[in-house]
């Protein structure tokens, strides 16, 4: 039955990709070398393909998605060492995200701290907020390493009991760790889309199809740093919990966000790894050519040449390998927003739906309307109000779907191409290093739709504790509830009296309906990925918020985190809405304590 469903849809996909042209729209005359080849590629690739493949593929997804491919006891001691050297990632991303109110979607990332920078590190991040931990109490693991230690597993020797007063509740003394990636978005530097600079590497046209997004700012105040420095703070407080000493620390924390007079504390290790530790302004490498490799979401050449060698072969992974290849449990990117309107606020998840969003519209788009180019369609159209309906059905809080874009975005997914401008931003899968970017084009187009249609993709985006959305979204709003709630409080405990006088909303903007489209991170990462727009940097009242109450918000983030991962229950505080406090649910993940399930798909080529 599902493999009947699987099948169906990739033949649909294929069909899609090959009639991208007639589905939604004329191919302009800039893109159509780039369709061509692809087609052509796929001709060959089709060809040669035995008829075995089906099959093979069939397999590929009951072994190890289901089962994971497990390899000793631990896999993510394993996952480790293939970038370990390498200095840093990028990112950057979101495809279309033309949906936020303002630079939303696009978020760029990361990189990996080179070794010796990290040491320097913890020691710039300020003194968490609240924990008085003393840096050298913390252990300063550097996210790699983390990795390639063997599982520091709270073993029972490591039970040393912290002082009684430090000790809110029991502890439970777990082995569990988890690896959590936090992703402050964007850091490189802007570059328009020609020659060699951009964003979105093309490996077929050998080009960057868009500029790349340097992110929000507005009155000094820039995105990439704060994303950048909040990212370091919430690293050092999840820091705490290596050690037993650290771990008492911790739960103080945990103290001022949650009740803890009756329930016990899990204590679990958190390794947290940072997509980048700079910025290109204070990048060692801030003069050389493509430093922007680093900060990129997708892998793009290692280096350029301008003579006729052009692009080097060798490529630099981007922010999107680098997270698959930790094969982290949890993804947090941090974004702040923009909007032309000055006096929007507040807080939003983004989401990307699931398959069955994406194939519904394009069946309502393409349907009876193959020979109509959609900007002949007028939005007023029978069709797009059906798409709209569809949307509404889904998404509970639609008010910020622009259901043009949401047709693009539709497009995107399948072939590559905006459906409006018919402007191609690239296959996206095939320029991730992961698994489901084989030599062969062919297959790994079924792989990367057969992983679309798996159940862990519809755990993850569809449905759910919100409803839908599925556990990415829950993801995000959880932290976006511990953050506006340590706000709130931190408000009533410092300032009663104007806390009297305010609400929640009007202190700290709302807690708006999620953006949805097709961001890259949360579509391209094997993980839980929670997205969050953290306030808008064009209004006066966030920038301030975010400024002063930086410290407030790492914490709340970082706890939030710990909540994801163990679970907590959180305190109620009157006038503001609280977290749920309910750990995302891993098992059904395939994740026990013999394997990491569906988070150990490592980026590994499969044998075929
Ligand atoms: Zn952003």
């Amino acid at each position: 039955m599902n493999f009947k469903k699987t099948i169906s849809y990739i033949m649909a996909a294929v069909i899609i990709l090959s009639l991208s042209a007639a589905s939604y729209g004329e191919i302009s005359v800039t893109n159509r070398a780039a369709i061509d080849q692809l087609r052509l590629k796929f001709k060959d690739e089709a060809a040669k393909v035995p008829n075995a493949l089906p099959e093979a593929v069939q397999s590929y997804v009951v072994k190890s998605e289901k089962r994971g491919q497990i390899q000793a006891p631990r896999l993510k001691a394993k996952r480790a060492p293939k970038y370990q050297s390498s200095e840093t990632r990028l990112q950057q991303t979101a495809p279309a995200p033309v949906q936020a109110p303002s630079a939303a979607p696009a978020q760029p990332e990361a990189s990996v701290p080179p070794a010796p920078l990290q040491a320097a590190l913890p020691q710039a991040v300020q003194a968490a907020p609240a924990a008085p931990v003393t840096v050298s109490s913390i252990p300063s693991v550097r996210p790699v390493q983390a990795l390639n230690a063997t599982r520091p597993a709270a073993s029972p020797a490591a039970q040393s009991p912290a002082a009684p007063e430090n000790r809110p509740a029991f502890i439970d003394n777990t082995d569990e760790c988890f690896d959590v990636v936090v992703d402050p978005g964007h850091g490189g530097r802007y570059e328009a889309a020609r020659n060699y600079s951009g964003d979105h590497w093309d490996p077929f046209s050998k080009t960057f199809l868009l500029p790349y997004n340097f992110g929000a700012s507005s009155s000094g105040m820039y995105e990439h740093e704060w994303t950048l420095n909040t990212a370091k703070k919430i690293e050092e407080i999840l820091n705490l919990t290596h050690t037993d000493a650290g771990f008492a620390e911790f739960c103080k924390i945990l103290r001022r966000h949650s009740d803890l007079s009756s329930s016990k504390i899990k204590k679990v290790r958190v390794n947290t790894h940072l997509t980048r530790r700079y910025s290109w302004e204070d990048d060692p490498g801030k003069n050389t050519a493509n430093v922007n490799k680093k900060y990129r979401l997708f892998d793009s050449p290692d280096s350029f040449s301008s003579g006729k060698s052009g692009p080097s072969e060798k490529m630099y992974p981007g922010r999107i390998s680098f997270i698959n290849q930790l094969s982290p449990d949890l993804v947090v990117c941090l974004h702040n927003n923009s909007s032309p309107n000055r006096n929007v606020r507040g807080f939003s998840s983004v989401i990307v739906p699931h398959f069955d969003f994406f194939s519904t519209i394009n069946g309502i788009v393409t349907n009876g309307i193959a020979n109509v180019a959609p900007n002949k369609v007028r939005v007023n159209e029978p069709k797009y109000q059906k798409v709209a309906n569809f949307i509404t059905s889904v998404i509970t809080r639609p008010d910020k779907i622009d259901v043009k874009t949401m047709i693009s975005d539709t497009a995107t997914y399948f072939t590559g191409f905006r459906a409006f401008t018919q402007k191609f931003i690239g296959l996206r899968y095939l320029m991730v290093t992961w698994r489901y970017n084989t030599s062969s084009l062919f297959t790994s187009f079924m792989l990367f739709f057969m992983r679309e249609n798996s159940i862990y993709e519809n755990y993850r985006r569809s449905g759910g504790p919100e409803g839908y959305g599925g556990d990415n979204f829950y993801s995000s709003e959880e932290i976006i509830r511990y953050i506006r709630a340590a706000l709130w409080e931190d408000l009533r405990s410092s300032n009663g009296y104007y806390a009297a006088k305010t609400s929640a909303e009007e202190y700290a903007g709302s807690h708006a309906s999620p953006f949805v489209s097709d961001w890259a991170i949360p579509l391209h990462v094997n993980a839980i990925t929670a997205y969050v727009e953290l306030g808008y940097l064009s209004n006066a009242r966030d920038r301030k918020l975010l400024k002063e109450k930086q410290a407030v918000v790492a914490e709340s983030v970082a706890v939030g985190i710990y909540s994801l991962l163990a679970g907590l229950k959180p305190k109620k505080t009157e006038g503001i809405e609280s977290p749920r406090g309910a750990a995302i649910d891993f098992a059904k993940y395939g994740r026990d304590k013999n394997s990491s399930g569906y988070f150990n798909i490592s980026c590994r080529p499969l044998s075929f």
